[in-house]
């Protein structure tokens, strides 16, 4: 028998030493030095009372990060996809209808979520850029009766913050149905109050405006959510998101479900432990101070924004870019010459923005001054 090259050797590989960026892409973002140290504390069991404590104190953070009450407030193992399969494949019921925007990239994840769970997914028309009418989600939900309304606070691909939240959200109560939102580049960035503004379930990531690395993400829940969620005819077709499965391990039982990643819910505590002191609302407005800045620098340039000032999006800067220049060039050459990383369009908008994050730990001054010099220099 002949064998395969390679295959009885070990690999000769060196040991991990990666490359020092600066992120000022759509996320991760720079992580906070105070939650690397979280991260290499030491492990203990997903059930050890010391854990059982640590995750009460998570959910705790996490209620204060995104202003609810809502008991049903976790970290969701997994990318913020996770947090959003979560949401979307609990709350929506096969034979169910959900609304789903068009004015970006993630309102037509949303979409494919909400199909692999067995629903109808009908749409609400906006241009990607622009935000969602509140007249044109009534008519909308007039139209087609959705059980589910989902939109996304922060569309990462467009640079727009949905500002209309509150008209939104009783839009569709009017109707009966619950409200998702997807609150991944804003939780921990830019002002959201779930509980004022009456949205039923909302999740989010860790890598955007928290700036923690990947891999326990924020969901959050209303009583009524949760309700309709245990009260489901037929089980959610994911084992592994199934929230009354959840239930048994962040709710009194903590019994086994599956093991929670320990180092990543580390990380998470430290990074809004950060949040806490800091305060959400001065977080909110240092998000606005500096991103601010980058927008005020890259305007000065003469580039031009994405989004219009009225629904700018402090934590995602999407630049128009300027005739003549390959954006993925810049992008190379940003990293290959300055160590920063800032991204290119996503979808509709693919080779015609710049997507320049300001989040979190990477909202400091120094790193708004770096990018401005740095991309300056590369479009001179
Ligand atoms: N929703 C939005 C608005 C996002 O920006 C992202 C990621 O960039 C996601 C959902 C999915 O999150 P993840 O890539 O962590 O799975």
């Amino acid at each position: 028998m002949t064998e395969r090259a390679g295959s009885t050797d070990a690999p000769a590989v060196d040991e991990l030493t990666p490359p020092n960026r600066t992120l000022m892409g759509p996320g991760p973002s720079d992580v906070h030095p105070r939650v690397l140290r979280a991260m290499s504390t030491p492990l203990v069991g997903h059930l050890d009372p010391a854990f059982v404590e640590i995750m009460n104190e998570v959910q705790e953070l996490l209620r204060y990060a995104f202003r609810t009450d809502n008991t049903w407030t976790i970290p969701v193992s997994g990318t913020g996809s996770a947090a959003m399969e979560a949401a979307i494949g609990n709350v929506v019921e096969p034979g169910e209808t959900m609304l789903v925007p068009t004015n970006g990239y993630f309102g037509g994840r949303m979409a494919s979520m909400a199909r692999r769970a067995g629903g109808t997914v009908v749409e609400v028309d906006a241009p990607w850029g622009e935000p969602l009418e509140t007249d044109a989600v009534a008519q909308a939900i007039a139209d087609h009766d959705p059980d589910v309304f989902g939109f996304v606070h922060a569309e990462t691909s467009t640079g727009v913050c949905q500002p209309n939240v509150p008209e939104l959200s009783a839009v569709a109560h009017d109707h009966g149905a619950l409200v998702v939102a997807d609150a991944v580049t804003s939780l921990g960035g830019v002002e959201l109050r779930v509980d004022e503004w009456n949205v039923d379930v909302a999740y989010a990531g860790p890598q955007k405006c928290l700036s923690c690395p990947p891999g326990a993400s924020p969901l959050t829940l209303s009583d009524e959510a949760m309700e309709k969620v245990l009260a489901r005819e037929e089980d959610p077709r994911s084992w592994y998101l199934d929230l009354s499965l959840l239930e048994g391990y962040w709710g009194d039982e903590r019994a086994y479900h599956h093991t929670a990643p320990v180092t990543n819910v580390y990380a998470l505590r430290e990074a809004l432990r950060l949040v806490a002191t800091e305060g959400i609302e001065n977080r909110w407005e240092r998000h606005e101070r500096l991103a601010g800045a980058l927008k005020a620098g890259i305007e000065a340039m003469g580039l031009e924004m994405n989004a219009s000032e009225e629904y700018w999006l402090p934590s995602l800067n999407a630049v128009r870019v300027p005739d003549g220049i390959d954006d993925g060039d810049v992008c190379r050459e940003l990293l290959e010459r300055y160590d920063l990383e800032i991204a290119s369009g996503l979808g509709d908008l693919d080779g015609e923005i710049f997507r320049i994050g300001c989040m979190g730990h990477s909202a400091r001054p120094e790193n708004v001054v770096y990018v401005v010099t740095a991309l300056g220099d590369v479009l001179d």
